[in-house]
């Protein structure tokens, strides 16, 4: 059993799907001295963080940011455009959706959440038709807005937003759309003015490489016009005195300055890159992980290989085996973080997150770890993960 200050050598593998591992980069910035978050030098970071955060969510519209976990920012985005009692369309994509709709019933909402059966949505991305004929049913417009996951971190399934704004559209339905892409920006192409979103949810600690504490709210002028009409009670999370003071790069209570520092680095590395750069990396990295999995002869969670999640792989574990248990033997044999299972899939699959600042040999030391543990836990494998994410990395270099 390791106590705190019997740190074990080497550096310990966080491959969870969030928080992810964070760049020394990152960590030196958010070590500078801390400033006032008045003063002439904040307004500069202030307005750049802002900006950069705009060219990540690909939008031209305002992006607030709080100092809160993804948690809060999906509060945000339901108390500034929604009243008391309003009607709601969410989506069962797995763990991530089924929070979500407990928060917006906590709010007073009155929520439908639709998807497939049982388990079988937890294996697929959002089913736009299934959207499309709940608002084509609804001619009196009662649905206020529609709620999905971009990526569904619990079982590693990406969903079609595109898809998702055209089933609304061609719905001839008003509803807003509000997407969850807290583990997806900065890792899955995610473009919130061509889609069509109202307003994207998105946090710090998963692509974005820094550590948990601050979130975001990307808007659009629709949102932002429901929310001089929306009722349900707020002020910590109220857009209106953000969008004035983020105007001038200040806000209107004390932002998460030195995380302010780390964002503005981690902005740096991604743009510095190119956002197709880092879409196409972790692409390319899932695929090196899915074909280490197949060949253990494991089942991911995700059964559409059209929406296989960028970020995340999550592997079924055989009948018999606690995905927890074998978790527990990784993280205690080779100190390496594993996903757990969550909600319905809890002790049937692991996660391995390959997000944020990552590269081959981490990922491939990873499914080392995930070998060597299925074998200890009495797994016949008919083959190496490891020697096929090899090959399959050494056979296709990174785009450059
Ligand atoms: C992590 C995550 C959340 C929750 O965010 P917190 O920062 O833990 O509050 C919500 N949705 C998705 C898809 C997530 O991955």
């Amino acid at each position: 059993m390791l106590s705190l200050n019997q740190h074990p050598t080497g550096r310990h593998f966080l491959q969870i799907p969030g928080p992810s591992p964070v760049p020394e980069r990152v960590l030196r910035a958010i070590s500078l001295p801390t400033i006032d978050h008045r003063g002439p030098e904040f307004g500069v970071l202030g307005r750049k963080v802002l900006a950069d955060m705009q060219t990540i969510f690909q939008t031209r519209h305002p992006v607030i940011i709080y100092p809160a976990s993804g948690t809060g920012a999906w509060e945000a985005a339901l108390v500034n455009t929604l009243s008391p009692g309003d009607h709601v369309l969410m989506y069962e994509t797995g763990h991530f959706a089924s929070l979500w709709n407990k928060l917006a019933l906590r709010l007073q909402l009155q929520t439908e959440f639709i998807g497939l059966p049982g388990i079988e949505g937890w294996r697929r991305g959002v089913q736009a038709d299934l959207i499309a004929e709940r608002l084509r049913a609804d001619t009196g417009h009662r649905i206020r807005a529609v709620c999905v996951v971009h990526n569904e971190t619990s079982t590693g399934v990406t969903s079609d937003i595109a898809a998702v704004r055209r089933a609304i559209d061609d719905a001839g339905h008003p509803a807003l759309l509000l997407v969850d892409s807290i583990s997806g920006l900065a890792c899955a192409d995610y473009r919130h003015d061509e889609w069509g979103v109202d307003v994207t949810i998105s946090g710090s600690q998963k692509g974005l490489m820094l550590p948990p504490g601050i979130s975001f709210n990307a808007l659009s002028p629709k949102a932002i016009a429901a929310s001089a009409h929306a009722l349900l009670p707020k002020a910590f999370w109220a857009w209106d005195d953000m969008i004035e003071m983020n105007q001038t790069g200040y806000f209107p209570y004390t932002p998460s300055t030195n995380l302010l520092y780390g964002l503005s680095e981690a902005c740096d590395m991604v743009l510095g890159q190119g956002l197709a750069q880092v879409f196409a990396r972790h692409q390319r990295w899932a695929q090196g992980v899915r074909t280490g999995v197949r060949a253990w002869g494991l089942e991911t969670q995700c059964q559409d290989p059209a929406v296989h999640s960028p970020v995340l792989t999550g592997v079924m574990t055989p009948a018999g085996l606690d995905a927890d248990v074998l978790r527990k033997l990784i993280h205690s044999r080779f100190d390496c973080s594993l996903g757990t299972g969550l909600g319905k899939v809890k002790g049937q699959m692991f996660r391995i997150g390959h997000l944020g600042d990552s590269n081959d040999l981490t990922l491939i030391a990873t499914l080392a770890a995930c070998e060597m543990g299925l074998k200890l836990s009495g797994v016949a494998l008919p083959g190496s993960g490891v020697q096929a994410a090899m090959d399959y990395f050494a056979d296709h270099p990174a785009p450059v």
